[in-house]
């Protein structure tokens, strides 16, 4: 079948919630992909800051290969050996956590996350009412109702009236408006991205974590963080809130914990990790022996000190590279982010135009994100190297220059 073929497939076969670039892409290898047809890209986008360790990595083949010539799945009726150790080395790394609930996506984390949130507000014998769980303008959380009602953006939303009950928005790095959320004494959460990713690389000021964390201890809160896309090693630190140097009381991973095969966790602190007791929560693929074990492996590596300094190296590049390419022009009114999520914010001639120069960066032979309607996001694999970083930020300028 050719490739006009295949992309007419999608056209009429998909339910219509995607708009994919026309490209098939077929395989790949460090922060470089090939399409079907045999032209290559460079990925700055990381199947949405998913592939950290890059396409093709040699050690996340091996492991997934070797579970699957021996088991691939037991359900949670039985244990299975990768995600016992994968939870017992995720709560080594956390510093916080004791105990762990393994799962197949994003949503799926932080829709345990908040079935938590509220079984911890009821065994303290809070009413329904005063179990509500406080989020920010400009997050993502997820699809699910429970996730896209924490998703303080409407346009998440809209149609799929009645969403669940017990959420509450406020504003993202105002510290007025989280004193108001908390006013009327029935918050039994703060849930929030140390950097929003979807709702435009944004990462949340210095000391606003830790203001959070002392109300939610004050008024007796949770501290949940969503690091599905920023933890992992993405911000340039296994976690991202330690950069913020507080201790949260639930973490949501997913995204890059297993670097392209499917897989979520949600990490459960000393506050909440007896409150879920047996039949409570529960999924079957959760902790499957293939995912677990490749996640065991893209913990271990991007855990290291050498994907760390390559995070610091490659977003010090990025962010000059970026800045060359304006030379003043304008093009970007800031370049915010933490390591290797970097949002550039178009400049006011060209606000609303990501998709267009996202279809330009394709035909010029690079993957790129956007983060809303006026930014472009760069989540790179955290080990992209010198050569292809460069060779990206070129292809990015000559997709630029068909806009100046
Ligand atoms: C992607 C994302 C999710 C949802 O993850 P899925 O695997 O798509 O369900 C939730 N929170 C954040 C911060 C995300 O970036």
């Amino acid at each position: 079948m050719d490739t006009s073929d295949l992309l007419a497939l999608g056209k009429r076969y998909w339910l219509p919630v995607y708009r994919p670039r026309e490209v098939v892409l077929d395989r790949g290898e460090g922060a470089r992909v090939w399409d079907r047809d045999g032209r290559d890209f460079v990925d700055f986008g990381a199947g949405i800051a998913v592939n950290a360790l890059g396409h093709g990595d040699p050690d996340l083949v091996a492991a997934l290969t070797e579970q699957a010539h021996k088991l691939w799945h037991s359900s949670n009726v039985f244990y299975t050996e990768p995600p016992l150790r994968l939870a017992e080395e995720l709560i080594a790394a956390s510093g916080f956590a004791e105990r762990v609930f393994l799962c197949n996506s994003g949503a799926e984390a932080n829709e345990a996350a908040i079935k938590l949130v509220r079984k911890w507000a009821a065994a303290q014998g809070r009413p329904p009412e005063r179990r509500v769980i406080v989020t920010f303008r400009g997050s993502f959380h997820g699809r699910t109702l429970a996730t896209v009602t924490a998703t303080a953006q409407p346009k998440y939303q809209e149609g799929y009236e009645p969403l669940p009950q017990g959420f509450r928005y406020a504003e993202f790095n105002d510290l007025a408006g989280l004193d108001q959320a908390f006013a009327p004494g029935d918050v039994a959460a703060v849930m929030l991205e140390p950097v929003q990713g979807e709702g435009g690389v944004m990462p949340a000021a210095p000391g606003f974590l830790a203001r959070i964390r002392e109300l939610c201890d004050a008024r007796g809160a949770l501290l949940v963080l969503d690091e599905i896309q920023c933890g992992m090693g993405r911000t340039g630190s296994l976690f991202a809130h330690v950069q913020d140097e507080v201790v949260p009381d639930i973490v949501t991973l997913a995204k890059a914990l297993g670097c392209g095969f499917p897989i979520g966790a949600m990490l459960a602190g000393p506050k909440v990790a007896e409150i879920m007791q047996f039949g409570a929560h529960g999924t079957t693929f959760g902790g499957n022996p293939m995912a677990a074990a490749v996640a065991r492996v893209a913990l271990r590596k991007l855990a290291s000190p050498a994907v760390a300094a390559n995070v610091a190296r490659q977003a010090l590049a990025l962010r000059h590279g970026i800045a060359e390419i304006d030379g003043g022009r304008g093009l970007f009114a800031e370049v915010r982010g933490r390591g290797l999520m970097i949002g550039a914010v178009l400049g006011d001639a060209y606000k609303g135009r990501a998709g267009e120069i996202l279809d330009r960066a394709a035909a010029h032979g690079l993957l790129l994100l956007q983060a809303g309607p006026d930014v472009l996001r760069f989540v790179p694999p955290l080990t992209i190297g010198d050569d292809e970083l460069a060779e990206g930020l070129r292809r990015l300028a000559s997709a630029l220059s068909d806009f100046v």
